[in-house]
């Protein structure tokens, strides 16, 4: 991806002194990611454009890391060789330096000038549209020119992608159009690289100095720049509202809104979950269908709208569990055609149990890694081998994704009752050697959105026999 400034300030030329790099030089840097080239296409005193071109390589990136199987292909192949992402901020910060913290050793007084600036990205991901791009510029004053790109070319049809070209113009310092694209574009990258702690709050603050605490987005900003982590970004939307200077009870819905953040990402996750479990039954063409650990019946109420499910039973080892589900289902209020689809038992997947033998398939959903290790053969024995649906769909927590949550991290488990969580080689090792064993076939699927390095927060494993 490739970043432009160009100025028709007079002489142009000047922008080599803001850059503390002459416009003859051509510049190369190393990275763990890749290289950043640095270099003028033009240099007239009537117009001057740098350029920084970052080549980022996707498999260097992953050389040499312990992990390797199927699924992987997302760690070569993807989007950062071409995007503007979070290592453009890492390059912006270690190339243009002095010009970030607003220093110009030769002309100090050219630092503090508004000059004609345009900044020019090839190629942005914006999820959110060209209206997200246009709430996150505008209030500051930019005048934001985007194109969308299509998916490509050659096929129209294929209609249009995410990426965009982004050009922003405005009379301003070269500091602060520096410091506004080191902080938003991270907050466009839903992938950033880095593991997020309290450094990067800092540096939020640091570089968002002056215009982030009254900017209208603030809040999206901040939660999205730390990676929707609630302690970190109500602090920092604490220290926004002091810059602000606000007082304390206005602080608080920040705060509010951080942990909501969360929580919602833990229920758009539960959805991306249940959402591809159906799925997967579905395309499976299963008419009756076993949820193994049903909890309180969260996918069982799904499951009872998708009229192919003829016969659906849900089985778990806590009553308590199962009294929440015959509530939330509302099982006693259910017309009899309804109520006859579907049954609750209590049981254990550590014993064989006929009641779930003649099914089409299983769901086991968020189970497994609440068994202990020892049990495990047990459980295997009994779904595998006794009740034996031609399909089962198994989701289990992929601890890699863990150093994303600050309140996880890299040792701990993601709940207090998990007796174990799985890398995704671990699961692949394991779910093989069941495939093996009960003559199944298995495949991967990740659920929840897929990091280049980590993987996705969920793991599913599809067997078929
Ligand atoms: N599948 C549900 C619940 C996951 S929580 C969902 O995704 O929302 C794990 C569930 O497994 C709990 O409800 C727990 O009671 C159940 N469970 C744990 N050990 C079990 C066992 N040996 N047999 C059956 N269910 C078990």
């Amino acid at each position: 991806m490739i970043l432009t400034i160009t100025t028709t300030w007079q002489p142009a030329t000047d922008l080599g002194f803001l850059l503390h790099k002459k416009p003859t030089r051509c510049l190369s840097y190393d990275f763990s990611f890749g290289k950043a080239h640095f270099f003028y296409p033009e240099a007239s005193p009537e117009r001057c454009t740098a350029a920084l071109l970052l080549d980022v390589d996707p498999v260097g990136m992953v050389r040499g890391k312990s992990f390797r199987g199927p699924g992987l292909l997302a760690q070569y192949v993807n989007d950062r060789p071409y995007v503007a992402s979070s290592f453009l901020s890492v390059a912006l910060a270690k190339v243009f330096g002095s010009a970030l913290r607003g220093e110009c050793r030769e002309k100090p007084s050219l630092a503090g000038r508004e000059i004609p600036l345009l900044a020019r990205i090839d190629v942005l991901p914006a999820r959110g549209g060209e209206g997200f791009l246009r709430r996150i510029f505008e209030p500051l004053g930019y005048l934001v020119r985007t194109r969308r790109h299509g998916l490509d070319e050659k096929f129209p049809e294929w209609g249009d992608s995410p990426y965009y070209s982004l050009e922003l113009e405005k009379k301003t310092r070269l500091s602060k159009l520096l410091n506004h694209l080191y902080v938003l574009i991270p907050v466009l990258d839903n992938y950033k690289h880095y593991y997020i702690s309290q450094p990067e709050v800092e540096k939020l603050l640091a570089k968002g100095r002056g215009w982030l605490a009254a900017h209208p987005e603030k809040e999206v900003i901040t939660r999205r720049y730390l990676k929707f982590q609630p302690g970190l970004a109500g602090q920092a939307l604490a220290r926004l509202a002091e810059e602000e200077g606000l007082p304390p009870e206005e602080r608080e819905p920040g705060e509010e809104d951080a942990r909501a953040g969360i929580l919602q990402e833990e229920e758009t996750l539960e959805r991306s979950r249940i959402g591809s479990v159906l799925a997967a039954l579905k395309s499976a063409g299963a008419r009756s269908v076993l949820d193994l650990g049903c909890g309180e019946g969260k996918l069982l109420r799904e499951l009872l709208k998708v009229k192919e499910f003829e016969r659906i039973l849900g089985m778990d080892v806590s009553i308590h569990a199962l009294e929440r589900a015959r509530e939330r289902l509302k099982l006693d209020r259910l017309p009899p055609r309804q109520r006859e689809r579907i049954t609750l038992i209590h049981g254990s997947l550590m014993y064989r149990d006929k009641r779930l033998e003649g099914y089409d398939a299983a769901a086991v959903m968020e189970v497994v890694e609440h068994l202990d290790p020892p049990r495990l053969e047990a459980f295997e024995r009994v779904v595998f081998q006794c009740a034996r649906p031609r399909t089962v769909v198994l989701t289990t927590p992929n601890r890699e994704y863990n150093i994303h949550w600050e309140a996880v991290g890299k040792t701990r488990l993601r709940h207090p009752d998990h007796r174990f969580e799985w890398t995704r080689s671990e699961f692949m090792e394991w779910a093989g050697g069941i495939a093996e064993t009960h003559g199944y076939r298995v495949r991967f699927l990740g659920v929840g959105p897929e990091d280049p390095r980590t993987g996705p927060p969920t793991q599913m494993g599809v067997f078929t026999r």
